[in-house]
């Protein structure tokens, strides 16, 4: 069996992650028992959650054990079976975690799922055929509730999930305005995703001047909001929300670092009668199969082009994951393992 290395927690960050938070392991790889395979993992999936885990802190999902390989999604290949169900060469994704392979009891529910790659490259299934793309789906489709000629707007446009979000809100009929940061992502997410049009916050240095941005970029208004980020940036888009507008809250970045996130104009929700919701897109698994189908299609057809930022090797992954807290990655961030 082959060497196998892994990526610990090795200590919990204060304040800000670091580097020194992991540790490189090397283990042997255990012989397989019957009903177990071993994958070899081709990429792993870095995401923003994986942040919040690493606190020992009251959340919606357990805290990252310490010690033990850092938990997280993975597409890659079948090597050795000892199940009926998966032969060599299968192409999967789990949730193998930050390592090079993983052994996986295949009747464990929700362990392990065979996928065609085909018209998909394997490694969309981490990112917009996969959990983040679900989570745009969700947002949108269950929260939001879309109607053709709305106008939606997304932050972290040409990430994982925003980017997904665009297309899918496109397939809607609806306007999709990006905000994001730089003028390359911003060109992107016009030429490349199809966005109706993108603002780099990081052109405006106050809630004023970027609410003024909106204004010319969504002359009705904004309907439906989706928020990855928090802060000035959906500051700015609350000023511009229309009377019963939808906010999906997805995620808040900048302040998963511990730093508070005020909110600065609240009494807009009630002025506006806006509906505002979290989710937690793992908490709805019966949407899975409906969304995975639409982003596939999506994907297969060229509607939803996403972009990956990829690193090269394990040892990169502490690197790439605390470049993904800070928006240095363009895309869905990805790490190659072979
Ligand atoms: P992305 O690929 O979008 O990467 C994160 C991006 O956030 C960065 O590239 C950066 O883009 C942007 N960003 C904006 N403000 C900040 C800031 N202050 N600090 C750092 N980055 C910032 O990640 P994902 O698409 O994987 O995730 C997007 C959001 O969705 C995250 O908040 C994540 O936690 C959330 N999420 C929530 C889920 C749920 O179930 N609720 C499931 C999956 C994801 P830019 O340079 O454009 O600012």
């Amino acid at each position: 069996m082959p060497q196998n290395k892994q990526i610990h927690l090795d200590n919990r960050p204060q304040g800000e992650a670091t580097a020194s938070n992991f540790k490189l392991v090397t283990v042997e790889t255990p012989a397989l028992q019957d009903g177990q395979v071993l994958v070899k993992h081709h990429f792993m999936s870095l995401d923003p959650y994986m942040r919040g885990r690493m606190n020992d802190a009251k959340s919606y999902a357990a805290p990252q054990p310490l010690g033990q390989v850092m938990g997280g999604g993975t597409a890659g290949e079948i090597v050795e079976s000892k199940s009926d169900k998966y032969k060599p060469g299968d192409k999967v994704v789990g949730m193998g975690g930050w390592q090079e392979y993983s052994v996986v009891n295949v009747e464990q529910p929700g362990a392990l799922r065979k996928v065609d790659t085909t018209h998909v490259p394997l490694s969309h299934y981490l990112g917009a055929v996969g959990m983040p793309g679900v989570t745009a789906w969700y947002g949108l489709v269950k929260i939001i509730e879309p109607k053709a000629g709305e106008t939606m707007v997304v932050s972290a446009a040409t990430g994982a999930v925003g980017s997904a979000f665009g297309a899918l809100a496109k397939a809607r009929g609806c306007r999709t305005v990006g905000i994001a940061g730089g003028a390359q992502k911003c060109k992107y997410a016009v030429e490349e995703l199809g966005f109706d049009a993108c603002i780099d916050y990081k052109q405006h240095k106050d809630v004023g001047s970027l609410s003024k941005a909106l204004k010319e970029a969504c002359p009705d208004g904004i309907d439906g909001y989706f928020e990855n980020v928090g802060g000035a940036v959906m500051d700015a888009v609350m000023t511009r929300m229309n009377a019963f507008g939808r906010i999906a809250l997805c995620g808040m970045i900048a302040g998963y670092d511990g730093k508070p996130v005020p909110m600065a104009f609240p009494q807009l929700l009630l002025t506006n009668r806006l509906k505002l919701q979290g989710f937690i897109v793992s908490e709805h698994m019966e949407v899975w199969p409906e969304a995975l189908k639409e982003l596939g299609t999506l994907v297969g057809t060229g509607k939803l082009r996403p972009r990956e930022s990829v690193a090269q090797g394990i040892e990169a992954a502490p690197e790439a994951f605390l470049g993904l807290l800070k928006g240095r990655n363009f895309g869905k961030q990805l790490v190659k393992l072979v």
